[in-house]
């Protein structure tokens, strides 16, 4: 027995009109757009200037743009009442900010979608654009300021932040030079495993300033409770950190450490290929053919490779390259060398593991 309850059919409520403070009058269907024709719901009659009942002055049609129906563009050619005062001869129109901000063509529920489809569902701009029927511009627009209010201004946004993530990152590559920006972002989740980390801000330039001025712009509950600050190695970036939240543990964030590694590993591996050889790595030499195997992670090697590996370090010249890491097949390795700078590995790993290396100074 199906017991639901049923009320009569309202498009109004179905389409999400009324919340909008509109009426749905008439409707069109077309293969490739719907248009619902609506009018204000609220008369808004009454003089805005003295308060005397206006006289209409005809209707203007503002359309404005809704969330997709039906798999369909929807568009909204809303009358709006004009009205004249006549006493003091002012002239309005019906209040439609209910639908849509002044001058906005997307309406409330419709830069709400746009902004879910973008932010959750990861949808492009130009996709979202395409089902609402609009022009990039006005998605992307709409997107950025609901992104501003809902997310940038929420107070809440910094609570419980107490790992943050400190790097440079360039946006534009021009003939003129490259731009970059500061990121900033909240380590704490990777570092509790409670989920993923999450971008706290972006700021334009890359220098020690940049990075002071964001923290001094921040609440000092907020600065008091940082208890890590993750960096590459940029000196001012841990200036700025050491001045404005010098409780903070500076750390070097795995990605630029693995990075570092990597290229300690490449150095001394062409080193040792100068002193056994006493040119370049070339085809054929053992030390130059793994080359790359040796920057791939442990876990990631073939017993192939491992093989490879463990046949050019049974040499006694070779011992110095040797990486410190057991491999995963089971054979041995030789042992490591005190010299030997740690593996690299080619995973992103930056975003995956929570940074625990202390900064060189
Ligand atoms: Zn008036």
């Amino acid at each position: 027995m199906f017991n639901a309850t049923f009320s009569s059919p309202a498009l109004d409520a179905f389409c999400g009109l009324d919340g909008l403070g509109l009426t749905v009058t008439g409707q069109r269907i077309e293969p490739g757009t719907a248009v619902l024709e609506c009018r204000v719901l609220e008369d808004d009659q009454w003089c805005h200037r003295c308060g005397q009942a206006g006289v209409p002055r005809g209707t203007v049609t503002r359309t404005i743009v809704h969330t997709p129906l039906g798999w369909r563009p929807t568009l909204l050619p809303v009358g709006v009442r004009r009205y004249r005062c006549v006493d003091c001869c002012t002239i309005w129109r019906q209040d439609t900010s209910k639908t849509a901000a002044a001058r906005e063509k997307l309406s409330r529920a419709a830069i709400y979608w746009a902004f879910k489809s973008v932010v959750i569902d990861r949808m492009s701009t130009s996709r979202v654009a395409e089902n609402l029927g609009t022009a990039w511009h006005t998605v992307n627009d709409a997107v950025l300021d609901a992104g501003s209010e809902l997310l940038i201004n929420d107070p809440a946004r910094l609570h419980g932040v107490r790992v943050i993530g400190v790097d440079e990152h360039v946006w534009s590559h021009t003939s003129g030079g490259s731009k970059y920006v500061t990121v900033i972002i909240d380590l704490t989740p990777i570092r509790d495993g409670t989920g993923p980390s999450r971008l706290l801000d972006m700021v334009p330039g890359r220098s020690k300033k940049v990075f002071k001025t964001w923290l001094q712009e921040q609440k000092p509950v907020f600065r008091d409770r940082i208890e890590t600050v993750a960096m590459d190695g940029f000196t001012g970036f841990k200036t700025a950190a050491a001045k404005e939240i010098p409780q903070a543990v500076a750390v070097m964030d795995p990605f630029h450490v693995v990075a570092l590694a990597g290229d300690a590993l490449d150095q001394c591996r062409q080193r040792i290929q100068q002193v056994t050889r006493g040119h370049r790595g070339r085809s054929g030499d053992p030390l130059y053919g793994i080359r790359r195997t040796l920057r791939t992670g442990a876990e990631l090697l073939t017993s192939r490779q491992c093989d490879r590996l463990n046949s050019v370090f049974a040499a006694d010249e070779h011992a110095t390259v040797t990486p410190p890491v057991a491999s995963s097949s089971g054979s041995s390795r030789p042992t490591a060398t005190p010299t030997a700078p740690p593996r690299s590995s080619n995973s992103p790993a930056r975003s995956r593991t929570s940074p625990a290396t202390s900064l060189p100074r």
